[in-house]
């Protein structure tokens, strides 16, 4: 019981001081389990599956800042417009026009990040660098109406080798670089959100704004 509420205290003591943001990614785990890190403080949580994320929100606080984390499905965009603090995982340049229409038909201001795919595994979702670049050069951000793009996240390789993680979080900070290179008059496109429980020391080395510790505050997932 103690646990869940020691382990957040030790993230924000090590990632406050440098002002890394710290979300707790509590899928697949009951409400109470968020509660206790709710207590000690945290209020950045993680969720990558809609009907989840809808069912726990009206059993938790208000002040909670939801973070979707998952691939969203076309079919599900209009459910968590205006529940979310950001949407991590804009995948596709369909989800994001998606996301931009039911954000104006809703009347909020939806703010999201776009997923970069840099690593080995070809499972993983998010745009290629080149598609990301191109976003970027062609001003495509230009026909959003009720969007603000705050920045960008991904995922390393999932390997035991570090030089390659530490390259792959290295390009990710990279192309939020050449984004802001090509876009100049982009405004609090800050975020990198990269890291993990097994790897977030090389993602805070490498950049990050914000880290995403599932495993390690929870325990392992009962999927
Ligand atoms: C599940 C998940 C995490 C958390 O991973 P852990 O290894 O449990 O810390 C982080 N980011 C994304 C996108 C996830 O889906």
């Amino acid at each position: 019981m103690e646990l869940i509420a020691d382990k957040i205290r030790h993230y924000h003591q090590i990632l406050d001081p440098i002002g890394v943001g710290l979300v707790a990614v509590s899928k697949f785990h009951p409400a109470e389990m968020i509660r206790q890190a709710y207590d000690a403080g945290q209020r950045i949580f993680g969720e990558s599956r809609v009907q989840e994320l809808t069912a726990k929100i009206p059993m938790l606080p208000a002040d909670i800042q939801w973070h979707f984390i998952g691939h969203l499905q076309t079919n599900k965009v209009r459910q968590i417009i205006g529940k979310t603090a950001l949407i991590e995982s804009v995948d596709s340049e369909k989800i994001l026009s998606l996301i931009d229409s039911e954000s104006l038909r809703a009347g909020v201001t939806t703010r999201v990040l776009m997923q970069i795919h840099v690593a080995q595994e070809e499972t993983k979702s998010g745009f290629s660098p080149e598609e990301f670049i191109h976003y970027f050069k062609e001003r495509k951000f230009e026909n959003l109406r009720a969007t603000h793009i705050c920045g960008v996240m991904g995922m390393a390789s999932n390997t035991d080798d570090t030089e390659r993680i530490s390259a792959d979080f290295q390009k990710i900070s990279e192309l939020r670089r050449m984004a802001l290179d090509l876009a100049p008059d982009l405004r609090g496109f800050d975020t990198i959100s990269m890291g993990m429980s097994g790897d977030y020391p090389l993602a805070v080395k490498n950049g990050a704004t914000l880290v995403r510790i599932g495993t390690d505050i929870f325990g392992e997932r009962q999927y």
